[in-house]
């Protein structure tokens, strides 16, 4: 008898330490989601709110500005100076809300029955603020391996902090952390691949005439159509040759032109046309390869345009650097780390762009998952369940056992 209730004594103070980290962690999202920080714009606002918690807290904290200081990302160490530490990721910037249909308002947290609705709430402040709240239960460890926290900006604009975020973090830390658990929604299902994207605007220069010149003329849209055509039957190419990967949905990379503009009228040759379009590679595909291939065809097309029109050019760039894939071998360390704290063992994919391929290709062994769903992000009623939250909130309070008790 004595034994029983001894062990019902811990259930109820593990349940009420967990319902007051709960707790925390809500006060904290609704915070979080108060600050309308969307990608692009300058998150100082939420930023100062992490920093004076972190300070109330006495967690010493680094910046990575922006050049103009009007941006910045936050990282942070909470235990020893020892290698082998795992890194929580977060980004703090969200999408805007224009012209999507919410119910509530979109940057208050409100509850409605078991879900939380606001601009954020499953992609990815449930995540932050489950950290943030963890904070005094991470102090109170004696952990043997380092927690950091590396928060983003401008995640939701192309991943562009990241790179500069991870280096910093690198060069600031003698020591060496092994793992980044990046907590992007994922419905707590661990995630070991990610596409690469890149996306990219093109523009051919062409020459302007009376649409019966058009033999004599360099038809700007004619040449782009050429190239769109180009775009589609490489990646049909890809596909036919073999280049599948079915872990991803679709299992292929998807290439695909989705603006295109040119022209004033039927009867005039248009002398300038523009189309952007995006590249998503499954990890097996290179990028470079593929964006070599379109470009070499368009050498080989402006030489011929050229001996119609000398001013014939086509040219392409970057709307940001590509955002490289992931694809964390099952057999590293971080997979096992992972699982042996995650509700769910099954491992999988995601389609969606994430920071995660940016830590590996920075040397770390990365994972995406976290609480929420992401068919909720990016549109009107955005929402995570209190049941996610739970099951995160249970997973880094297992991280900290673990890397407490870990030799
Ligand atoms: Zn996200």
């Amino acid at each position: 008898m004595k034994e029983s209730s001894l062990y019902l004594n811990i259930f109820l103070l593990y349940h009420f330490f967990m319902q007051s980290i709960y707790q925390r962690t809500v006060e904290i999202l609704a915070d979080l989601v108060s600050f309308p920080v969307l990608g692009g714009e300058s998150n100082l606002s939420i930023l100062q709110y992490i920093q004076e918690y972190l300070d109330s807290h006495e967690v010493a904290y680094q910046l990575v500005p922006n050049q103009d200081g009007s941006k910045a990302s936050l990282f942070a160490r909470i235990g020893p100076a020892v290698d082998g530490g795992i890194i929580l990721s977060g980004h703090m910037d969200v999408v805007p809300v224009e012209g999507q249909d919410w119910k509530t308002e979109p940057f208050v947290l409100t509850q409605i029955e078991d879900k939380l609705y606001a601009r954020g709430s499953a992609d990815m402040k449930g995540f932050v603020a489950s950290c943030l709240a963890n904070v005094p239960y991470f102090k109170s460890l004696h952990l043997e391996k380092p927690i950091y926290f590396a928060f983003s900006y401008d995640e939701e604009v192309g991943c562009l902090s990241a790179p500069e975020l991870v280096k910093a973090l690198l060069d600031f830390y003698e020591e060496k952390p092994a793992f980044a658990w990046i907590g992007e929604p994922t419905v707590m299902q661990p995630m070991v691949g990610q596409k690469g994207i890149c996306v990219l605007e093109t523009t051919v220069y062409g020459s302007a005439g009376h649409s019966s010149r058009i033999r004599q003329e360099v038809s700007a849209i004619h040449e782009a159509a050429k190239l769109v055509v180009w775009i589609e039957n490489k990646m049909h190419e890809l596909v036919n040759s073999g280049h599948l990967d079915n872990r991803f949905t679709p299992p292929h990379s998807s290439l695909h032109v989705g603006v295109f503009r040119g022209g004033i009228a039927p009867n005039v040759i248009s002398d300038v046309c523009t189309f952007q379009w995006d590249v998503r590679t499954i990890p097996s595909d290179k990028l470079t390869d593929i964006l070599a291939d379109f470009q070499s065809y368009c050498t080989q097309r402006e030489a011929e345009l050229k001996l119609r029109f000398a001013g014939a050019r086509i040219v392409t760039t970057e709307h940001h650097p590509p955002v490289p894939p992931l694809d964390t071998p099952e057999d590293q360390e971080i997979v096992s780390f992972i699982r042996s704290i995650s509700p769910i063992q099954e491992l999988g994919t995601v389609s969606y762009a994430a920071e995660a391929g940016q830590f590996a290709e920075a040397g770390l062994q990365a994972i995406i998952c976290g609480p929420g769903d992401i068919a909720q992000a990016h549109r009107a009623n955005e929402f995570i369940e209190i049941k996610q939250l739970e099951l995160g909130l249970d997973m880094l309070h297992k991280l900290g056992q673990k890397l407490a008790h870990s030799s």
